[in-house]
């Protein structure tokens, strides 16, 4: 066993689980990483439990171990389903526990959403280092977002979901009905990648600038920031996810200008919206670096 304390981090996504283990967010060993397709709940964690064993064995044992998973999840420690992913439309994945699993290796364990986590990396290490509170939100094949508040994430009866808020639709948007499966026309349901596929046949970044679709989604992202800004009042809005561009955080910071009319006082006291609302620093290191943050590294 080495001299410093060793952690695990999971992020558990939709088609693949990445585990990783190591002594810090920006500690972890080549050897000590590995990504384990997402099929069965029985067989994706047998697999996470084995890369544990196999790291446990060699630098073990752990300090902690934590989890940023896709949801809906139970974050709340007195429940008795505390760890477990709740009613998912993902096949199988409804009721299993992400917790106990990992019991077996006799540490604390954290389980968050994969967009707290990513929230808790960009406060710490990417776009937030600055500030004291931060609000995270991915727009890829789904929306989500994460918040951190004062070096914490945020649940409560569950966590937050703001991939499902409603949005006013674009003048210009037609009468395309929205992809969820439960709102059809919320904001993921309108501006996902799936949903920018649906109506245009293609992504985002592969359409000429002017393309209807740059403003109209920009639009949708830029009433989230709006809404955010107005609950929450967070210090910084970090944009991350497959459909945000260099091009796309202009249009959303416009956006988000016009939606709140001048009544907040971002450009005196908050140095404006370039740095109210900005791209991710982390790439797509957030999710695994933010679950080693989680478990205590
Ligand atoms: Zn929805």
């Amino acid at each position: 066993m080495g001299e410093r304390a060793l952690y695990g981090a999971v992020e558990a996504g939709g088609t693949k689980f990445v585990c990783a283990a190591g002594y810090g967010p920006c500690e972890i060993p080549r050897e000590y990483r590995a990504v384990i397709a997402t099929t069965t709940p029985a067989a994706t964690l047998a697999g996470v439990v084995e890369f544990f064993e196999r790291v446990g064995r060699v630098a073990g044992p752990f300090a902690g171990i934590g989890v940023g998973a896709f949801g809906p999840l139970d974050i709340d420690r007195c429940s008795a389903t505390w760890g477990c992913i709740l009613k998912t439309p993902k096949l199988g994945w409804s009721g299993v526990s992400l917790r106990t699993p990992l019991e077996r290796f006799n540490c604390p364990i954290t389980v968050d959403t994969d967009v707290n986590a990513a929230a808790l990396a960009e406060a710490r290490l990417g776009a937030g280092t600055d500030v004291d509170s931060l609000v995270y939100v991915t727009v890829g094949t789904g929306i989500g977002g994460g918040v951190v508040l004062h070096g914490r994430t945020v649940g409560g009866m569950l966590h937050p979901e703001m991939g499902h808020i409603r949005i006013r639709r674009h003048a210009q948007d037609g009468n395309f009905s929205g992809l969820c499966p439960f709102h059809g026309e919320c904001l993921e349901g309108l501006a996902s990648g799936p949903a920018v596929l649906a109506r245009w046949g293609g992504r985002l970044d592969s359409f000429p600038d002017g393309h209807p679709a740059l403003a109209i989604i920009g639009d949708y992202l830029g009433q989230l920031a709006a809404t955010v800004a107005l609950m929450l009042s967070p210090q910084r809005i970090v944009f991350g996810g497959g459909v945000i561009s260099g091009r796309l955080l202009p249009l959303i910071r416009a956006a988000a200008e016009r939606e709140l009319g001048g009544y907040l006082p971002v450009t005196e006291r908050g140095g404006g919206f370039e740095r109210l609302i900005v791209s991710a620093g982390l790439a797509d290191q957030a999710g695994i670096m933010g679950a080693m943050l989680l478990a205590g590294a």
